[in-house]
């Protein structure tokens, strides 16, 4: 079990996130096996807000701040891309890797079928 990391999570009022009874009632960070936002850290889109609206501008000094562009070029543009030519043609790969600058085109391993 883990708790949503979300810093406003306690007081927003739900069934589910009151605890205690008479003269302790109170309001708890909701606690679960899995989340399904933030990469399993919130339990909703308004506490991953709430959490980088606490601490995005630190979080994104911290592990360092996009100062100039991030550039794509020749050599770092290829990307596994589903191979058109398969569907008309099924002894063609179904992936291929395609240069995203480019536009080439080059053979490549084809991704473990899970099945
Ligand atoms: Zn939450």
């Amino acid at each position: 079990m883990r708790y949503c990391q979300g810093t406003k999570c306690h007081t927003y009022d739900t069934k589910d996130r009151k605890k205690g009874s008479k003269d302790n009632k109170r309001n708890e960070t909701r606690k679960r096996t899995n989340f399904y936002y933030g990469n399993n850290n919130f339990c909703s889109l308004q506490c991953q807000t709430d959490w980088f609206n606490t601490y995005g501008d630190n979080a994104i000094n911290h592990f360092g701040r996009v100062e100039q562009p991030i550039v794509l070029t020749e050599d770092n543009a290829w990307q596994t891309v589903w191979n058109r030519a398969h569907w008309d043609d099924n002894t063609q790969p179904e992936y291929i890797e395609r240069n995203q600058i480019t536009k080439a085109e080059r053979p490549c391993q084809q991704p473990q079928q899970g099945r």
